[in-house]
């Protein structure tokens, strides 16, 4: 699949590419697994300028097999996960079904898990997985309260629901689809509330309600967020869903030593993203992480793009390409 733009109009086809027009890289990988994230549908639909070069082969993330190497890292047979470093905006991405790129970009899928699987997480459970870790390193742990988890029912936040609450924290999941409740208290939530309540503008200092927070909803939710965190929690901030802006004051910082922690997937270190890939072949719960995914053909990446800018993907969308 080929992004192509012209007089600021953005569209996508499917077109046949032969090995040689994949950009420059020291290994190849033949995906097995794709999905389609945010940022994907973004790109797709042209919503906002993620592709930022023409022509592109969308995908942000793959899982697959090093089929050639000149990279002292890989070799052939080798089972790799890429997430972001441009791919997928700059550099080709995986809906090529070969990728070429840097034996850099690169990380050992865990020992036990396939390709669907790490897909099934994907960047937006990567990214979930490294907001725990940032919340766990500023020391909210569950014993100092609960946690909110907004965005609740898509990807970072299925995700994160299934972590937090298979480490033992109190989650607060906050969705718009409170119809999605009894999926949310399978993954381990165990409050759900309306996403209205975090919508209006916050003021400086709210009732302490968490202890910490996953926010894939910027925008007055997040503001929310922090102005409801208790003394000396922190709220991990990765997403952008519900705007881009952050209409907060000083007061959660400066009154109650609240911390906000800015989560990257995109050019986050190799240690972190081998911990956080780790971590998630540890913490994760497999039936939960069937659970929260549906997987489709190369044929439906175009409508998935386009349900998931909509806020109509549930979980998360793994593309089988094997
Ligand atoms: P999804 O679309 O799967 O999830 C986003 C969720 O946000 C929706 O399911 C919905 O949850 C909620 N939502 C959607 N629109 C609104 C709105 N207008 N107001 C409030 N809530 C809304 O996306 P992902 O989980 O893949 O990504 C979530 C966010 O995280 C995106 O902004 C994405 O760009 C960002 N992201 C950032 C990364 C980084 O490196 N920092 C990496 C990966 C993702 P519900 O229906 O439950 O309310």
């Amino acid at each position: 699949m080929v992004s192509r733009g012209e007089d600021r109009k953005q569209s996508v086809e499917t077109t046949e590419l032969s090995i040689d027009d994949l950009m420059q890289g020291d290994v190849t990988v033949a995906v097995e697994a794709t999905t389609v994230n945010y940022k994907d549908g973004l790109a797709i639909t042209g919503l906002a300028p993620v592709v930022r070069r023409f022509p592109l082969v969308p995908g942000i993330d793959f899982a697959g097999t090093v089929i050639a190497s000149g990279h002292p890292d890989w070799k052939k047979g080798d089972k790799v996960v890429l997430n972001g470093w441009g791919v997928g905006e700059t550099h080709f991405g995986a809906y090529a079904g070969l990728a070429r790129v840097s034996g850099d970009w690169l990380v050992r899928l865990p020992d036990g898990m396939t390709p669907l699987e790490a897909m099934a997480i994907g960047t937006a459970g990567y990214t979930a997985m490294l907001c725990v870790m940032a919340l766990e390193r500023h020391g909210v742990v569950p014993s100092r309260g609960p946690v909110v988890v907004t965005g609740a029912a898509g990807g970072v936040g299925s995700v994160a629901i299934s972590l937090l609450s298979r480490l033992g924290y109190h989650v607060i999941a906050s969705t718009g689809r409170t119809s999605e409740e009894d999926y949310l208290k399978d993954l381990g939530a165990a409050e759900v509330i309306a996403r209205d309540e975090l919508t209006g503008p916050a003021r400086p200092l709210g009732k302490e309600r968490w202890a910490g927070g996953v926010d894939a909803v910027g925008s007055h939710t997040l503001a929310n967020l922090l102005s409801m965190t208790s003394y000396g929690g922190a709220v991990a901030a990765c997403g952008l869903a519900g705007g881009m802006d952050l209409p907060s004051s000083v007061a959660p910082f400066i009154l109650r030593g609240v911390s906000l922690l800015g989560i990257d997937s995109v050019m986050a270190p190799r240690a972190l993203r081998v911990e956080a890939w780790n971590r998630l072949s540890v913490d994760l719960d497999r039936t939960r992480l069937a659970a929260l995914s549906t997987t489709i053909g190369f044929d439906g990446i175009v409508a998935a793009a386009r349900a998931i800018v909509e806020g109509k993907v549930r979980g998360r969308v793994v593309v089988d390409m094997a």
